[in-house]
């Protein structure tokens, strides 16, 4: 699709928005989730159903960390396949929504927090297109990314995330893509379907924080108890869960989707906010 063209489809839907939108966070596990048929997938189906119309999809990927941060500005983004060792049909896959550099501008224009820099090389990398084809599989709906900052700790993070929150107002849905629990070097793949004590006590101690709108614990995740330090063992596919978490107002409603830990060690569990 030209710029152009790009550039009318935004803003007719813009005109047509008035609905503040819903923020989610999705979890993602392997990349073969992209070519799975199961509740999880048909979950993320659903949603993508259920959304009303909007302008674009902002998407804050585990898989994209930088020094600074960066939001993708380019019209027609590349499918990144930033994995290696799986089958040909997941490498043949081609995630063709547009991008949109007009909404990259605008979020440039609205964050005080940091210099957002524009990116003209980056795309879709799995932990976006991974999920978002089964969310929109007609692929209709402009996408862009934005990095994660490796230099910042957790509350930079969930700060920063409340600046963006403004996009919701403007018919943009925000979806955080990562894990809450995810350990690559303790999967169980003798017993896949039974969650390991310290993966399942702190996807249940996260959950319960959120329900009660206790945010302030969930940035210090490093305290959360014994099995924190094994459930988080690095920050980046947490992070996103801040950035969803971040742009909820206080009174709005909380819903899991795909509550469950496979391999043990991977909580997929999702959160809608709104
Ligand atoms: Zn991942």
């Amino acid at each position: 699709m030209s710029a152009l063209q790009n550039l009318k489809k935004y803003t007719d839907r813009l005109a047509t928005q008035s609905q503040k939108m819903p923020a989610y966070f999705i979890g993602h596990g392997s990349p073969m989730i992209a070519l799975e048929e199961s509740e999880i997938t048909k979950n993320l189906r659903k949603i993508g159903e259920q959304v009303p119309t909007h302008t674009a999809i902002l998407c804050i990927s585990a898989h994209w960390e930088t020094k600074g941060t960066f939001i993708t500005a380019m019209d027609n983004p590349r499918t990144i396949h930033d994995f290696y060792g799986f089958p040909q049909a997941l490498f043949d896959v081609q995630y063709t929504a547009s991008g949109s550099v007009e909404l990259a501008e605008e979020t440039k224009k609205l964050v005080q927090k940091t210099e957002l820099q524009l990116d003209h090389e980056w795309g879709f990398d799995h932990g976006a297109w991974t999920v978002v084809k089964h969310m929109y599989p007609k692929a209709d709906i402009p996408m862009v990314q934005l990095s994660l900052d490796y230099t910042k700790p957790a509350a930079w993070h969930y700060e920063l995330a409340k600046e963006l929150a403004a996009l919701r107002q403007k018919g943009v849905l925000i979806v955080g893509s990562g894990n809450i629990v995810h350990n690559l070097r303790m999967l169980d793949w003798r017993n896949p379907k039974a969650s390991q004590d310290w993966a399942a006590e702190t996807n249940e101690r996260v959950k319960s924080l959120i329900l009660q709108n206790d945010h302030k614990p969930l940035q210090n995740y490093t305290s959360l108890g014994r099995g924190a330090a094994l459930a988080i063992p690095t920050p980046e596919h947490y992070l996103p869960l801040l950035y969803t978490l971040g742009m909820k107002e206080e009174q709005e409603p909380v819903q899991f989707i795909n509550d469950e830990v496979q391999l043990g060690a991977i909580s997929m569990t999702s959160v809608k906010i709104g």
